[in-house]
């Protein structure tokens, strides 16, 4: 089918929440994708920081048909080798000794909330929870009261209370919201949709050391900067300090949907039998496909790839900044990458397409750059030719 007649079947029947990209993508291979008509683009979107590993990793691909040869599912009324591995893996590498298992973002915030808020009120607190301006933490009627987003909560009230909302890297007013009956902090180290702003170390250690002070649970989301996005595995490695809570989701599968809530154990210990369940959540497949990515990023060093990547990316950027005055400044780590530009961002995207090249505009004129981890070299400057060529196209 062609691109065009795709598109026209998204009108009739897709529930109309999207504003899609007139193509319609086919099959990829590592960095690059292909739309139903061969057209080929370099891909720097991943999916949204989904496809950390690529697309048609042969070790994920392996994992995933071999996996599903043999079991897909069997509810949480049992275990399975992959589902415990990976579970002891996560444990491993962040130091969070307890996960559930979930199949997206979203619900693995849900149940971050959950697991604070129990907390929160076993510890004579309470459920509230301070999140801050500029989060996304998903579209679930609780999540968007996290996020707090007035455009995401419009039209959909009774939406859930028990969320208060601070300037981002504002200790003060973070120091001001904090009354008795807070039970939880949930921020991003690094937002992602509000536009790729890393927390301040500074700040990040102070909010720490405030909720070991107060007993309040610390929940990062992790769901768009963990699984090596910036260079570390985790975001809260770059900042020497650790949370009580964290989710993980997007790059955790290689896009195979999952999601994880890991907890530390005193912080875990708050739920109890039948607190929180899931059916699909953490399946032989998903976790099986989980391992794998994981296993990749270990043993291709994509840490390492992503870190210099990203240093790469920066410099050029920062570079192009004098024959670019369109270009104000790139920020992020390792392959979370935001550039922030003097003109409206998807004007740039929408040429970038066109060019063959996928990212894409998020919050306060930002063009986003989440690249797969191992991406190499002669497609990221590609890519920036491309990038200058829009800047350049669309200047008025
Ligand atoms: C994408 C995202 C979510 C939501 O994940 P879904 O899988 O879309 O539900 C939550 N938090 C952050 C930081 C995200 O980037």
């Amino acid at each position: 089918m062609t691109n065009q007649a795709l598109h026209e079947i998204d009108q009739k029947h897709y529930l109309p929440t999207f504003k899609r990209y007139p193509i319609a993508l086919d099959h990829g291979k590592g960095s690059r994708v292909w739309d139903v008509e061969g057209k080929e683009y370099i891909d720097l979107l991943a999916g949204i920081a989904v496809s950390n590993i690529g697309h048609a990793h042969p070790t994920l691909v392996n994992a995933i048909e071999e996996q599903a040869a043999k079991l897909i599912h069997i509810s949480n009324f049992y275990v399975s080798e992959p589902q415990m591995k990976l579970v002891e893996k996560l444990a491993q590498l962040s130091g969070l000794e307890r996960a559930f298992m979930a199949n997206s973002g979203a619900e693995a915030a849900e149940g971050a909330i959950k697991i604070a808020r129990k907390y929160g009120h076993k510890a004579g607190r309470g459920g509230t929870i301070i999140a801050m301006k500029n989060a996304f933490h998903g579209r679930t009627l609780a999540t968007v009261a996290a996020t707090g987003k007035e455009a995401m909560m419009n039209g959909f009230d009774p939406i859930p209370s028990g969320f208060k909302h601070v300037p981002f890297n504002d200790i003060e007013a973070l120091k001001e919201a904090i009354t008795d009956d807070v039970g939880g902090i949930m921020l991003e180290p690094i937002q992602g949709e509000g536009g790729i702003n890393p927390a301040d170390s500074d700040y990040l250690r102070q909010v720490r050391a405030i909720c070991d002070k107060k007993n309040i649970a610390l929940i990062f989301d992790e769901i768009q900067c963990g699984i090596g996005r910036t260079g570390t595995m985790f975001a809260f490695e770059h900042y020497g300090i650790k949370p009580d809570i964290m989710t993980l989701a997007k790059g955790l599968g290689g896009g195979v949907p999952v999601g994880a809530v890991l907890a530390r154990e005193k912080v875990a210990q708050a739920i109890d039998w039948g607190d929180h369940g899931t059916t699909f959540g953490g399946n032989p497949l998903a976790c099986a496909a989980a391992l794998a990515v994981l296993e990749v990023i270990e043993s291709e060093n994509l840490l390492q790839k992503a870190t210099e990547s990203g240093a790469w990316l920066k410099g050029k950027i920062n570079a192009l900044r004098s024959e670019l005055p369109e270009i104000e400044l790139i920020r992020g780590a390792g392959l979370m990458l935001g550039i922030q530009v003097s003109m409206d961002p998807k004007a740039i995207v929408g040429t970038m397409l066109k060019k063959g090249v996928l990212a894409n505009a998020t919050a306060g004129n930002i063009v986003r750059l989440v690249p797969p981890l191992n991406i190499d070299r002669e497609s990221l400057e590609e890519a920036l030719e491309i990038f200058i060529e829009s800047i350049k196209e669309n200047r008025k």
